[in-house]
């Protein structure tokens, strides 16, 4: 330490910056000169910054990141982390840009005094405990460097110590969120001082006076105890070294906020709890705490079944130790921890154990390695016990495949990482998702495939009658969006057939004169029943599916009179292109307005339309029960699909010239091939989309008049011959 001291006689500026001179000793303790220097310049760098900001105690708000720095000085963490807790204030209280802390003091500094800034601006609400859970997952899933939730925690522990100096209420939000948030978080990676200390601090905020009741029950009870674990100390002495143990015997005292939860878990009264003893028996090797336990067991009677092995299992987050109670001196209940010197520092600093500044060789590893390193220890730790459960813990505590966002209420969702805005609809409800036409995340309009990033607050704009776009299926990141969107189309579907049917139904129907409300009920049950079909609109969807014939259906529902032989001819129904999906046009023959069509009921997929020449026509009339008479009604301003075969002088730049001909005439192509017959033709292959036969003939004109066409035809069945005569089609067939 002579080092710092004579460091700290040649820097004015220790001597404006309390706990300065602290800090130093204490990093000189462990690092090299030069990072001691470069902490020195970062404390300079941070008393110019908050110069003239000072904290509600009234002390120069210096003091307080100082002192954060030192307690992580205390764990002996690498100088990067030392420097970002001097100065994780800067960017939030003195609008220091990120890039001047990266240019003074590297990268790594910046991206750590960034990522605790980000946390800062989370604000966490909610009392509920699965709430808090999803916080602190969603807390450790924002920092990709853990270092940042270490200088985190520092600053937090310092915070507590001082809260003395806030108001009241903001003590009480402060308290509760360090015990709800912060203490589990360090309880998580193994940071059990600090731990222990915040829970003191938060319970003594939140409640002062079952704290100060505790706190006397306890100092009492200690006068008693201190002869009892005098003795208790020696007699396990006397019987490790007669075993030649070398080991160290402590005894230890529960904290009070431990022993405060036992009160409230197991409703039991003070002295029950507080006259628990503990010792803790520190040895060499894993090996020797289970002989020191033999010892230890010889010694005093085990209480059965309170024995835990976790060397053996050791805890998710790499806690390692034997645990008895033991019946003591008058049948006293004394807890007993037995564990090895690196088990210890383990059980004392966690993570942070892991992090320590290494001299030599390995101090260069990147933080992700770090990590990495930390985590297939515990694996490792892990292989004998229940490692699924660990793997899952820290899996999604840290390598973060989920993402957490907040409800415009404060309430946490969690999602898959990738979810969208419409995964984060359908989460909240699925009438949401069903009908969310916008989203505002942060605040600002943003489109619904916009990906969510951990801490967003996504606010969704529903409108009534607005319904699920089916190019969602494509985007959604969650099983249930996809299930529901999916679940709707289906129900559209449905819809659509049960219209479709019941079109059907009507037609064939008139075939007899007859409209539905003609049909007494007794005849529609019965028929029902003969079908079996629950309901009408089950009948009427098995109808629009094809898989029941309307005119069949029709004649079970006549008047037993009237059962007519079946020979009538049904009037055509009316196809005018919006029937939706339970109406498809084949594509073999591409059927347009005013071209001869007739339907073929298809089961499952409803009615498909054929033109009349159509060469699967030959096919279908092998099952003439499944024909339907159709004709055009006046058509909307639906395009259909049709094709055209050119047949050119095989010459460079003619599909170019064909192309361009075809667009003039303001028509879309879809899809174009080109078969080379010989050296001198081709025929080129063009899907267009048309509003029916007059837009067709127009464009065949202009197509045929080009210099290099030979002949022009529409395509007729797979490509299977060209049925059609070689002239105008006519508009109106
Ligand atoms: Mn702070």
């Amino acid at each position: 330490m002579d080092y710092a001291s004579s460091l700290l006689g040649l820097l004015p500026g220790a001597r404006r910056t309390p706990g300065l001179k602290e800090l130093l000793a204490s990093v000189a303790a462990y690092l090299p000169a030069d990072q001691v220097e470069r902490i020195r310049e970062a404390a300079e760098f941070g008393t110019s910054a908050h110069h003239g900001q000072r904290r509600r105690s009234g002390e120069p708000f210096i003091a307080h990141p100082v002192a954060a720095a030192t307690l992580l000085a205390d764990l002996h963490l690498d100088a990067d982390t030392i420097i970002a807790a001097i100065l994780h204030d800067v960017i939030e209280d003195t609008r220091t840009p990120k890039d001047q802390l990266a240019a003074r003091f590297g990268a790594d500094v910046a991206e750590l005094v960034d990522g605790v800034t980000k946390l800062d601006q989370i604000k966490f609400k909610s009392r509920e405990e699965a709430q808090a859970e999803s916080f602190r997952k969603m807390l450790l899933a924002m920092v990709k460097d853990l270092r940042v939730i270490l200088v985190k925690l520092a600053d937090r522990t310092h915070n507590m110590r001082t809260i003395e100096a806030m108001a009241p209420a903001r003590r009480r939000a402060i308290a509760r969120e360090t015990l709800e948030i912060y203490a589990p978080i360090a309880e998580r990676l193994g940071l059990y001082n600090m731990k222990i200390e915040l829970e003191d601090l938060g319970f003594k905020a939140l409640y002062p006076a079952r704290y100060l009741v505790l706190e006397r029950a306890q100092k009492r009870a200690r006068g008693n105890q201190k002869e009892f674990l005098k003795k208790i100390e020696q007699q396990l002495n006397t019987a490790l070294i007669r075993s030649q143990i070398e080991a160290r015997v402590v005894t230890r005292e529960k904290h009070l906020y431990s022993i405060y939860q036992k009160m409230r878990r197991k409703r039991a009264p003070l002295h029950e709890i507080v006259d628990v003893y503990g010792i803790r028996i520190v040895v060499d090797t894993p090996d020797t705490c289970y002989r020191a336990l033999g010892v230890v067991h010889s010694v005093f009677k085990p209480m059965p079944g309170r024995f835990k092995d976790y060397i053996a299992i050791p805890r998710v987050n790499g806690y390692q130790s034997l645990h008895t109670t033991l019946f003591g001196p008058n049948g006293v209940p004394i807890e007993a921890q037995i564990r090895t010197t690196d088990m210890h520092r383990v059980a004392e600093t966690g993570i942070a154990a892991h992090w320590k500044y290494k001299t030599g060789g390995k101090s260069d590893v990147g933080q992700q390695d770090r990590t990495r390193e930390w985590l297939s220890n515990l694996v490792s730790l892990q292989e004998s016990g229940s490692s699924e459960e660990f793997l899952e813990s820290v899996k999604v505590d840290l390598f973060p495949d989920k993402v957490y966002v907040f409800t415009p209420k404060g309430t946490i969702l969690r999602l898959p990482s990738g979810a969208t805005v419409v995964d984060f609809a359908y989460a909240v409800h699925t009438d949401i998702g069903n009908r969310c036409v916008a989203a505002k995340v942060d605040r600002r309009l943003t489109p619904l495939r916009t990906v969510l990033r951990n801490g967003q607050t996504v606010e969704i704009i529903t409108a009534k009658g607005a319904t699920p776009n089916p190019s969602w299926v494509n985007f959604v990141a969650t099983a249930k969006a996809r299930s529901a969107i999916r679940h709707y189309l289906k129900g559209l579907r449905r819809t659509e057939a049960i219209a479709l049917g019941a079109k059907l139904l009507t037609q064939a129907l008139g075939e007899f004169s007859l409209s539905f409300e003609d049909v007494s009920d007794s005849v529609k049950r019965a028929a029902l029943g003969e079908l079996g079909m629950k309901d009408l609109d089950e009948l009427h969807e098995k109808i629009g599916l094809g898989e029941r014939l309307a005119p069949l259906v029709a004649r079970r529902l006549l008047p037993t009179a009237t059962h007519a032989s079946g020979t009538s001819v049904l009037a055509p129904l009316a196809i005018a292109g919006t029937e939706g999906l339970l109406v498809t046009y084949a594509r073999c023959c591409f059927p347009i307005p005013y071209d001869p069509i007739f339907a073929f009921l298809s089961s499952g997929r409803g009615v498909v339309i054929h033109r009349e020449n159509c060469v699967n026509v030959e096919d279908y009339r092998k099952h003439p029960e499944n024909w339907l008479p159709v004709t055009w009604q006046a058509s909307p301003d639906r395009l259909f699909s049709s094709e055209l075969r050119v047949y050119v002088i095989n010459r460079t730049g003619v599909l170019a010239a064909v192309a361009a001909a075809i667009a003039s005439t303001e028509t879309n192509i879809d899809h174009v091939s080109i078969d080379e017959q010989d050296i001198d033709t081709a025929v080129l292959t063009f899907e267009l989309r048309v509003r029916d036969r007059r837009h067709l003939a127009r464009l065949v004109r202009v197509i045929r008049r080009m210099p290099d066409v030979n002949r022009v035809t529409r395509t007729i069945a797979a490509h299977a011959r060209d049925a059609e005569p070689d002239g105008d089609p006519d508009p109106r067939g």
